[in-house]
């Protein structure tokens, strides 16, 4: 008769091939069938078979000497974990193996375990340590966990351990930074800020934000390190890093599109404030206002004539609908300027002359390097023109020297700047 094997049998071998597979990777040095079959407490053919299959799938493979050790067949399945990460990594360590003498590895976290990803063994030396692709141990112990808990507290340093994980062996360990993937966090780019004093969102134009435990909420469902930052902070630092303002020291990024946002970042770092809310410029109140200008549009912050009343998209189209009696959206108003419409190109001069008011006050107070447009209108490219050579008019300098340049990111800087965050 040809009855199917029990279930209870079936799992039985399954198992002791895993755990064969176990053995052969937490070894130094391999495992001959004999240690194999004692460690196991099944017999030799058992072992043999066994391995036969582990072999047949490249799991396994039987050294010169006729020990087992892990085969390529893991390599595979440990990139399918990880494709992207191990791919690169390989080459690298395979180097570095070689190089040094020593078993090169590449670890990542897991919770709170640190997880051997890939480990390359240099072809040309006898001498083997414990470390195999999926060994794990707590991040606390050996140098390869203590590097990742260093690295996420900013501390790029070499990090040696002496016996810790292997009596006897040495690790020699550096986190790596800066790579997509290595450890998953996330940046968060809002409207508004988080109020220092409750942690709740405040001043966000998605008004409905406004007095929510965002951070809170976000931190519940996301089990990841999270930051966040004002959007028009990360689109600020999205230029200064590496966008229109690169290598500028002081940057003010500004967002003129269905709202008006500021943000400021010095060397590389949003500045955040006291109260979190440096750069929210949007809310002073336009300077030097004609009798035209005041009291000027009511606000949804509750006062008028804001900046951002003025020089937001709506503003723009407020202004011209006011002088012109006509409605048009900004680019349709800076097509008809472009066409000799007297009304439009007049809307847009007093859009202009607002501008290097409002950004005056910036300069006279912070004197950044650049100043970087974002967000719809910063597609008006008069405004590159325009706007410097009226600044100079309300700066309490002989000579303007900032400049104005419009964002290299686009839309993309906001996302952009809140996964600077982590840098
Ligand atoms: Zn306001």
């Amino acid at each position: 008769m040809n009855d199917p094997p029990a279930r209870g049998e079936t799992a039985q071998t399954l198992d002791r091939g895993l755990r064969l597979l176990y053995l052969v990777a937490q070894a130094n040095s391999g495992v001959s069938p004999t240690e194999a079959a004692a460690q196991l407490g099944v017999g030799r053919a058992v072992i043999y078979r066994l391995a036969g299959t582990l072999i047949e799938h490249g799991l396994v493979r039987r050294d010169r000497s006729g020990r087992l050790r892990l085969g390529p067949g893991v390599l595979q399945l440990a990139r399918r974990v990880q494709p992207l990460l191990a791919e690169a990594a390989l080459p690298v360590l395979r180097r570095l193996a070689d190089d040094a003498g020593a078993t090169a590895h590449l670890t990542i976290a897991e919770g709170s375990e640190a997880v051997a990803m890939v480990v390359v063994e240099p072809t040309w030396t006898q001498f083997h340590v414990a470390y195999r692709m999926g060994s794990r141990h707590p991040l606390e112990r050996g140098a390869a966990g203590r590097a990742i808990l260093a690295g996420r507290a900013g501390d790029a340093e070499v990090v040696v351990s002496e016996g810790e994980l292997q009596p006897g062996a040495y690790g020699v360990a550096t986190p790596v930074l800066g790579v997509d993937g290595l450890a998953a966090s996330v940046g968060v780019g809002m409207p508004g800020a988080l109020s220092p004093a409750s942690g709740l969102v405040m001043n966000s134009n998605s008004v409905c934000l406004n007095g929510r435990a965002l951070a809170q909420d976000l931190a519940r469902l996301l089990p990841l390190p999270l930051r966040f930052e004002n959007d028009a902070n990360c689109f600020a630092l999205s230029e200064a890093v590496d966008g229109a303002a690169k290598g500028a020291r002081a940057v003010f990024g500004v967002i003129v599109g269905t709202g008006t946002g500021g943000g400021l970042v010095f060397d590389g770092h949003v500045w955040t404030g006291r109260n979190a809310i440096a750069g929210e410029w949007g809310h002073n109140p336009l300077p030097r206002p004609g009798p035209e200008e005041t009291p000027g549009p009511p606000c949804y912050c509750g006062r008028t004539g804001c900046i951002e009343t003025w020089l937001s998209g709506p503003g723009l189209a407020r202004d011209y609908a006011r002088a012109s009696g006509l409605r048009a959206e900004p680019a349709e108003i800076a097509a008809r300027a472009e066409k000799g419409d007297v009304g439009a190109e007049a809307a847009l001069a007093r859009y202009e002359g607002r501008m290097a008011r409002a950004l005056a006050g910036i300069v006279n107070v912070v004197d950044p390097d650049v100043i970087v447009l974002g967000g719809g209108l910063s597609n008006l490219q008069r405004l590159y023109e325009n706007v410097p050579r009226l600044l100079a008019q309300h700066v309490m300098s002989e000579e303007v020297r900032t400049t104005l340049v419009r964002a290299a990111h686009g839309d993309s800087s906001g996302v952009r700047g809140a996964a600077w965050l982590w840098e």
